[in-house]
């Protein structure tokens, strides 16, 4: 913090004090109040999302931009559990500037889910836009997770089904205090494979996956288990070369953990810690992406002024590879997105 000051400090005198590349020599040159460089350098700065709370952030690129999709943390600074009523969708075509667009899907596009709008995926498919989310059933006890689609990014999405994609009665989840715990069909993330073949999987303590059918909101046959290390919730999939990287929260407080796999259902071989726990929040949801031949790795912090386990807020990160395909510890760099590249990173793919 001390350091980010100090950078500040140093920008806005430079303005003020008319130090600056390339001024006129004029000393009657007109003098404006706006800093580009402190502004730029804000606007990089973690969090990247500062007018509300947001959560569980699920990047998606099409038509060469992001599409951000948040949860959006409204419990107040006495609340001591979750408020989450809807998601939220930013863009941005250069990782600095993020265009807001509302919330294009709610608890209430799903007619039988009751509350809950936790962590999700959008995905791209066949012109068409489907969002997994997170949501608690009104009528099954539990958590479930539901399909909606649009036509664009933005939405308006609709329901897909009218009922639940899964639902907590569909898997045998873990037994807690005597009794099955009704959160264990959460955090929905959804791959489609080389062969075209859709896979989702989600889970809290238990990795569950089943495949999807073309029109991506119906099962395709059973559900599985994975079997990682200390997993915990928030699967997440992505490829880079030919291999493929399930990235996952990773024991509680949770640190985001990695595994890979020569093939989708695995077996996934364990490869380490990635990101530690966030200061203020037990969680910190990862979502993976490539962009513009960079990769992103965005997670929640509690880092907003009056911040914390329930009122987070979605930062992200440059990520890098070694030339072993292995990810580099991330750092949760407060000063954005201009990190130098760790020695032996491999760039540019
Ligand atoms: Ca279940």
């Amino acid at each position: 913090m001390k350091y980010r000051t100090l950078i500040l400090s140093v920008l806005l005198a430079g303005t003020f004090l008319g130090i600056c590349n390339g001024c006129s020599s004029d000393s009657s040159a007109t003098f404006t109040p706006t800093d580009t460089a402190a502004e730029q350098y804000s606007k990089r700065a973690n969090p990247i999302i500062r007018e509300r709370f947001s959560s569980d952030p699920a990047a998606l690129v099409h038509n060469e931009r992001v599409w951000l999709y948040t949860g959006h943390d409204e419990a107040s600074i006495y609340s001591n559990f979750f408020v989450m009523d809807d998601w939220q969708l930013y863009s941005s075509d250069d990782m600095v500037n993020w265009e807001h667009h509302g919330s294009p899907v709610s608890v209430e596009t799903f007619n039988w889910a009751q509350s809950d709008a936790w962590a999700s995926q959008a995905i791209k498919r066949n012109g068409r836009f489907y969002f997994y989310s997170t949501v608690r059933h009104a009528t099954i006890n539990g958590f479930a997770i539901g399909v909606a689609v649009a036509d664009r990014p933005e939405g308006p999405f609709k329901d897909a089904r009218g009922n639940a994609l899964i639902s907590n009665d569909m898997t045998q989840g873990p037994i807690v205090n005597g009794q099955e715990m009704d959160w264990d069909d959460i955090d929905p993330t959804i791959f489609i494979d080389k062969d075209e073949q859709a896979y989702l999987f989600w889970g809290n303590t238990v990795l569950y996956y089943a495949k999807l059918k073309n029109n991506m909101i119906e099962l395709d046959g059973p559900i599985r288990t994975l079997d990682v290390p200390s997993f915990t919730e928030a699967p997440w999939i992505h490829q880079y070369g030919d291999t493929y990287y399930l990235s996952y929260a990773y024991e509680f407080p949770e640190k985001i953990a990695y595994a890979t796999a020569d093939q989708i259902t695995g077996p996934y071989t364990f490869q380490g810690v990635i990101n530690q726990p966030i200061p203020g929040s037990p969680t910190n949801h990862q979502s993976i992406i490539k962009y513009k031949d960079n990769w992103y790795f965005f997670y929640h912090n509690a880092l907003l002024p009056s911040g914390g386990e329930f009122r987070r807020s979605v930062a992200v990160e440059r990520m890098f590879y070694n030339e072993d395909g292995e990810i580099f510890p991330i750092k949760q760099a407060r000063y954005g997105l201009d990190v130098e590249p760790p020695p032996g990173a491999i760039l540019g793919n």
